[in-house]
């Protein structure tokens, strides 16, 4: 779904945005389809950059991605015939670059893809006006997910608010054309040279008032490259996914996620790879290939799920669960720094928050059980939670993540019930039996034996000192008593309970607990 296609265009500009990648790109093939000359451009958008810390793992993965984004640009041109083929880099307000150039470059229309964040459709109704003031036309492109806004609605014309009946209706509709590439090829000879005032090269983090992270440290793969070297690792274990996605100290899920979110790779490859995408059924090419493409149609479902009930950025999907009243004062700002720093004495609850602290990445079991500690042990509001994970996460997407945290604190679109409330130490138990991740990410506690080492403050006084642990000195105390946390918490839902919802012992939530 997309604006409807241009007349024959002399000179087009295309910006990239969230889709970082010159193959398999809805606006660059449009673009190279209708226009005789197609430009490309990225904006470092100060609007959104100079709000970031000067230290920033996104930025250094944006950065290093648009490089190698200018050199696929300039490779794909000089393939076709045509040299001096750049990326222009902008660093400044998108809403001002982008109209500027255009008229700059005398472009008569500007591609881009849909970016249907809130933030992102207020900055582009903004370039919108200013380029048709202008007499520049835009081309929008579905772009960043399999299907999108109100493609996919129930029988009565309403979007889903409920995973399963939407993942088989998204299942149904699926033919192997939805995944097909976008097609650059054919037509990249039309992508033109610049001149040199234009084309500047790709400003070093330096630059950009930003400092190094330890991104190369991690090994994080950047760019298309980076992507690609992902894929074809999680190929070899791809049909393993459904055993291995819920260990965190295992080689279980694919690290794409960050690069979903910068599109260095599209999603349609990723349906290709876990399908038959050629067969007419398009099956999933084993029972671990449909697990996973299950959790790229969850991607899609918290898509539309923003798309139609924007509210959700600031309040409960379920307006009833507003009226919950969350801990607030000195008393929870401590309590949620100590979560924040990974101090809440409940070691995978705290292995997780260093995950995070010292990677910008958490793993998916842990994402679940540290948003459940966090509002449902301190009964903290979960948009703080929300925030913290926006801000460190490096795969942040406005979409995964407030769906997620709604889903945790059960006040979202077919999210947990409320009565279900994860234990820290059983989830310890069950998903890092071995304590090995506990151990890496909690080397304070890594002498403990296995059985002790979910829940230390229950070891023996013998087995503490023999591990080199003082509790309260090397590791802290547990910051509340799950099952004391466990009764407030139901205490604390009740006013939901209250407005008509049912308790339903044992029921269970979408996801495997
Ligand atoms: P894989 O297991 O390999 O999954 C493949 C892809 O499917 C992921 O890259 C992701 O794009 C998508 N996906 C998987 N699970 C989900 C899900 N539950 N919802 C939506 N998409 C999913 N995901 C983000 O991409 N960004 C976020 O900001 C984000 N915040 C989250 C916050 C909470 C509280 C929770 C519970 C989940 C959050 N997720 C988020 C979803 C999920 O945790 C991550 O997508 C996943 O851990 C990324 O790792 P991976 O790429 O190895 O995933």
């Amino acid at each position: 779904m997309h604006t409807p296609d241009p007349t024959p265009l002399t000179r087009a500009l295309v910006w990239f945005r969230r889709d970082l990648r010159v193959e398999d790109h809805a606006a660059l093939s449009r673009a190279l389809t209708h226009a005789c000359e197609v430009l490309c451009v990225f904006v470092f958008d100060r609007a959104i950059l100079d709000s970031l810390p000067r230290c920033d793992r996104r930025l250094e993965f944006i950065r290093d991605s648009v490089a190698e984004l200018d050199e696929r640009l300039h490779a794909l041109a000089a393939s076709h015939g045509t040299t001096g083929v750049r990326l222009i880099v902008r660093h400044g307000q998108a809403v001002d670059e982008v109209p500027r150039l255009a008229q700059q470059l005398q472009a008569q229309a500007v591609f881009v893809n849909h970016d249907d964040d809130p933030d992102a459709l207020t900055r582009d109704a903004a370039v919108r006006t200013a380029l048709s003031r202008l007499h520049i036309a835009w081309y929008s492109s579905k772009d960043h997910v399999v299907f999108e806004r109100s493609e996919l609605l129930t029988g009565a014309g309403k979007p889903y608010s409920v995973f399963t009946p939407y993942k088989n209706a998204w299942l149904k509709q699926w033919q192997p054309k939805d995944v097909q590439p976008f097609d650059t090829l054919q037509n990249a000879h039309r992508l033109s040279a610049v001149d040199a005032e234009f084309a500047r090269g790709v400003p070093t983090l330096a630059e950009l008032g930003f400092e190094a992270t330890n991104l190369r440290e991690l090994n994080i793969l950047t760019g298309t490259s980076g992507a690609r070297q992902l894929l074809a690792n999680f190929q070899t274990r791809m049909a393993r996914y459904e055993d291995a996605r819920n260990f965190p100290a295992i080689k279980g899920p694919s690290y794409l996620s960050v690069h979903l979110r910068f599109g260095t790779i599209s999603i349609r490859e990723l349906v290709r790879a876990a399908t038959e995408s050629q067969s007419p059924s398009a099956t999933p090419r084993s029972r671990g290939a449909e697990v996973w493409l299950s959790e790229l149609i969850w991607r899609d479902f918290y898509h539309q799920v923003l798309h139609h009930h924007p509210h959700v950025v600031k309040a409960s999907f379920k307006p009833q669960y507003d009226a919950i009243e969350w801990e607030q004062g000195p008393q929870a700002e401590a309590a949620f720094a100590l979560w924040c720093q990974g101090q809440t004495g409940y070691p995978l609850v705290d292995a997780a928050m260093a995950q995070l602290n010292q990677t910008g990445y958490m793993h998916n079991r842990l994402r679940m059980v540290a948003a459940s500690f966090l509002v449902k042990d301190l009964g903290i509001d979960w948009r703080w939670g929300e925030r913290y994970f926006a801000q460190t996460l490096i795969d942040f997407d406005l979409a995964a993540n407030n769906g997620g945290w709604q889903w945790a604190a059960s006040t979202g679109c077919d999210a947990q019930p409320y009565f279900r409330i994860f234990n820290p130490v059983s989830q310890s138990e069950k998903f890092d039996a071995a304590g090995q991740f506990i151990r890496r990410y909690v080397p304070a506690l890594a002498g403990l034996p296995d059985a002790q080492i979910h829940a230390p403050w229950q070891a023996k006084p013998l087995a503490l000192q023999a591990a080199g642990v003082q509790l309260g000195t090397h590791y802290p105390q547990p910051m509340v008593q799950h099952d004391e946390a466990r009764a407030r918490t139901l205490a604390r839902y009740g006013v939901v309970k209250s407005a008509g919802e049912a308790f339903v012992s044992g029921a269970k939530g979408a996801f495997s607990g």
